[in-house]
């Protein structure tokens, strides 16, 4: 009919839709836990945003319904979510917009063709990426959604055949939400067979809170998930497997979690929290989101994973905290004022900082961590003047003494007699960091440096300022006296005069250049080096500022 639109994909999304659908085959029933997760997502958006709008109210029974009718060969998945608008549809489901997809298409890289991607590599990207919507088309040829999106009249069906296009036209649907419809192909006739349906939920959605009723032959529908709150239960009720299953659910992840951290506070304030550190670094890197995405419940039920519930520089932490201190109907200027999560914010913050000062006491424990989520740490020495002291003694550096990693109270420990403060030394790289003259005089005196190469290393020693109330100092910095520390006395050294006939060559030469040009025993094969003034910016930082054109 002349009301049927049709569109093309956008570019990626038809090389992608290849991959996924052959590169992911072999776990091809991974389809129901991405659509069932859509559809409880959906669900728990409509109900934050019934807080502030009414029209979004959730009915009573809402629930994510999983309808197989072998008669027709179609699989149908309903919920009573937000639903989506016309463009929400064309856009969601036509392009790659999200970050997720796309970061997932670029993990796949120069593979051309599913053939190219490496069978070890598969288990990882589906786990790190959770292929979303595309997957439906693993087991069906032919995909409908229908939508109405909350607080709107109008309904519209989405359909493809997951080859190049997709239609959009008007549709009925009497109350908001979505049905999907998969019309699957000859041989994915075990989606046709509740129990099969039920095996798999219960193996991927378990933990989903919001209910999912698979219709059975008889015609009555039976609840498939348990909808237990694993957060809620005593340690000892819980299984190493539930947690990590639980773990892969809210972070996407397909690792094992570094740290799993599951208590409840009691008391003046109440709370249950399960939180993970992950066992490697999420591929949508902690660069892009700044703000934590821990979530918030209150009395079981999601409210929002907007509630900055730990510090940006704990942002690599995941989980679930769950209160019995906010009102169910909590507005979103509630969230930014309440007290109440200030103080849960404190003391989540505190336990995770606990958890990592002990891990840290086993070194090749702590390494992985370190590794994965130093940098983002390191931000907290600039950013929460509070916790300063605290994640100082967890930060890990390369020095020029030692091989592998040291911190700070171990530097301090190996100060020589008579050295007052703790040297650093940042450059862009750590090859640089090796080669730089900056570092003759201290190696000659055998006077550790700690070398630091990562992104927020230029801010983070200034901010720190001492530890162990030994000044922090870079050795760009102005004149470092090393005269003291007994070394290898240069060469064939110059008398003084000719030294200074030197120095105001120099200075005539460089004119207004330089701010000063002097003699020094930091370099020992080097003949000259750049040193910022004693006072200002060190020059990783002067470096960074010219670069922002400042
Ligand atoms: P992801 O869920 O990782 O974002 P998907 O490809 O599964 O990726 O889905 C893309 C987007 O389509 C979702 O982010 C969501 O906005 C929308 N969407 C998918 N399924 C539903 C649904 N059942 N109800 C409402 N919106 C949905």
């Amino acid at each position: 009919s002349d009301t049927v639109e049709r569109h093309e994909f956008g570019a990626e999304v038809g090389r992608l839709l290849d991959l996924v659908v052959h590169a992911l085959y072999s776990d091809r029933e991974i389809f129901l836990r991405e659509l069932v997760a859509n559809a409880a997502d959906a669900m728990d958006r409509r109900r934050f945003e019934a807080l502030t709008d009414q029209a979004s109210a959730l009915p009573p029974d809402a629930k994510v319904r999983i309808v197989p009718d072998k008669a027709a060969r179609t699989l149908t998945l309903s919920d009573a979510g937000i639903g989506m608008t016309k463009a929400e549809l064309a856009q969601n489901l036509g392009t790659i917009a999200r970050s997720g997809t796309r970061a997932f298409s670029q993990a796949l890289g120069d593979a051309k063709n599913a053939a190219d991607i490496k069978p070890e590599d598969k288990p990882s990207l589906i786990g790190q990426f959770g292929v979303g919507f595309y997957s439906a088309f693993m087991v069906a040829d032919r995909v409908t959604v229908t939508s109405r999106r909350a607080g709107s009249e109008e309904a519209w069906t989405w359909a493809s055949e997951g080859q190049g296009s997709y239609t959009l036209e008007p549709a009925t649907r009497a109350e908001p939400g979505t049905d999907i419809v998969l019309h699957l192909k000859a041989d994915a006739d075990e989606y046709l067979e509740s129990y099969r349906l039920d095996h798999v939920v219960r193996k991927w959605a378990d933990h989903i809170t919001v209910p999912i009723a698979i219709t059975g032959e008889d015609g009555k529908e039976e609840n498939a998930n348990q909808g237990t709150a694993l957060w809620r239960k005593a340690k000892s009720e819980v299984t190493p497997e539930q947690y990590t299953a639980f773990y892969r659910h809210v972070g996407m992840n397909f690792d094992e979690p570094w740290a799993t951290l599951h208590w409840r506070a009691e008391g003046a304030l109440e709370f249950s929290a399960l939180l993970f550190v992950p066992g490697m670094k999420p591929f949508q890197a902690v660069e892009g989101e700044r703000a934590s995405k821990v979530r918030l419940h209150v009395r079981r039920m999601f409210i929002t994973d907007e509630a900055e519930l730990l510090p940006s520089w704990l942002r690599f932490v995941q989980g679930v905290v769950d209160t019995e201190d906010l009102p169910l109907n909590v507005s979103r200027e509630m969230l930014q004022a309440t007290p109440v999560l200030t103080k849960i914010r404190r003391a989540v913050t505190g336990r995770v900082l606990t958890e990592l000062t002990n891990r840290a006491k086993d070194a090749e424990g702590y390494r992985p961590f370190w590794e994965n989520f130093g940098p983002v740490l390191k931000e907290g020495i600039y950013e929460d003047h509070e916790r300063r002291a605290e994640i100082a003694p967890l930060l890990r550096f390369h020095s020029s003494a030692v091989d592998g990693w040291t911190s700070l109270p171990d530097y301090v420990s190996r100060m020589k007699d008579g050295q007052e403060a703790i040297y650093y030394l940042v450059a862009d790289d750590a090859d640089a960091l090796k080669r730089s003259p900056q570092l003759e005089g201290f190696r000659a005196r055998g006077v550790e440096v700690l070398l630091l190469s990562d992104h927020v290393d230029a801010f983070w020693p200034e901010a720190l300022a001492r530890f162990d109330d030994k000044p922090l100092r870079s050795v760009t910095q102005g004149a470092v006296d090393l005269s003291k520390f007994a070394g290898e006395a240069p060469d064939g050294a110059e008398s003084p005069a000719t030294v200074e006939a030197l120095v105001t060559a120099l200075k005539a030469a460089l004119g207004p250049d330089v701010s000063d040009v002097r003699a020094t025993d930091r370099l020992v094969e080097s003949a000259v080096v750049l040193s910022a003034s004693g006072h200002g910016p060190d020059l990783q930082m002067q470096r960074l500022l010219r670069r922002a054109g400042r």
